[in-house]
């Protein structure tokens, strides 16, 4: 296989896990979990999420999270969704800011009570102040393999949404599968695309596994030449406006796979499947991570 020698994991357990629960997560047990995972050696982490406390609740602790987790060289990102929000999350901390855009009016309109050409627009507030601080701004493309309202996105849809980001001041572009839709041969052709148009971008996938094509979809991506991925540790999540929404990829998964495979993460899998037991104990129900149940490859003491 022609693998790259290493991969970025962006874990985003913290925020696109913790917004599908409904019971609220005490703030001291997500700073434990963010600290599990910095400690794991987790290069970034999206750490929480500056929507409405009325619309996502779980959240309204956002600003304290950034600020009480303790130092660290992971980068700390939160997702933002307005300026307000931006400005919150800058002036606590947040090392980066992720945006996010559809790939199609409905979603859109479903999720951000607004079209796509008003969601561009919005943009603009929040990229002048990540400018001001001189934080960086990844966006994401939401819907980008498949929609529960349209089915197929056609390629150019994602990329135009992709380049009015990538215009704006994205660093980077994240091509999400949000309902789980995406099999592996789309995703060779959507990350090829992507790589042949955007040059400069760094390019990150973004998959669910609703539908069991998750982990298929990031080696199909990886072949193609991608090399950063986001997971949630024990696959904790899923959208809350998506019905019987799955998580991302379980983190140590990908990390047990990747490792097996000789492709560096620069992770402990081991202080990994502790965090994930930690916390399938925190939200109170089953994970669906495997390697948090099987173990890695040598069962050692700590496990
Ligand atoms: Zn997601």
């Amino acid at each position: 296989m022609n693998l790259p020698g290493s991969v970025k994991i962006r874990e985003v357990g913290p925020r696109d896990g913790f917004q599908s629960l409904e019971r609220l997560i005490p703030l001291a047990e997500k700073i434990e979990i963010i600290e599990a995972l910095i400690g794991a050696g987790v290069p970034e982490v999206e750490a929480t999420s500056f929507a409405s406390a009325k619309a996502l609740p779980q959240f309204q602790d956002a600003d304290q999270v950034l600020t009480r987790v303790s130092g660290t060289n992971t980068l700390l990102s939160a997702m933002v969704f307005n300026e307000t929000g931006a400005r919150r999350a800058l002036s606590a901390g947040a090392g980066r800011l992720v945006t996010v855009v559809s790939a199609t009016d409905a979603h859109s309109r479903a999720n951000m009570k607004r079209g796509i050409d008003a969601a561009l627009k919005n943009l603009d507030a929040i990229f002048q102040a990540a400018r001001e601080y001189h934080a960086p701004v990844t966006g994401a493309v939401a819907v980008a393999f498949g929609c529960p309202f349209q089915g197929d996105v056609p390629e150019r849809d994602v990329f135009r949404i992709a380049r009015a980001l990538v215009s704006k001041g994205a660093g980077a572009v994240i091509l999400a599968d949000t309902v789980g839709t995406a099999v592996p041969d789309r995703v060779e052709k959507r990350v090829n695309a992507f790589r042949d148009r955007f040059v400069e971008t760094e390019l990150i996938l973004h998959f669910h596994n609703n539908r069991g094509t998750a982990l298929a979809n990031l080696l199909a991506a990886l072949l193609a030449g991608a090399t950063v991925f986001d997971t949630a540790l024990g696959g904790l999540g899923g959208c809350p406006y998506v019905p019987r929404a799955a998580g991302n990829i379980p983190t140590e998964d990908a990390v047990f796979m990747l490792e097996e495979m000789g492709v560096e993460t620069g992770i402990d899998l081991d202080a990994l499947i502790a965090a994930a037991r930690r916390l399938e104990s925190i939200v109170g129900h089953p994970l669906p991570g495997q390697v948090m149940k099987s173990g890695p490859k040598i069962i050692g003491p700590r496990l």
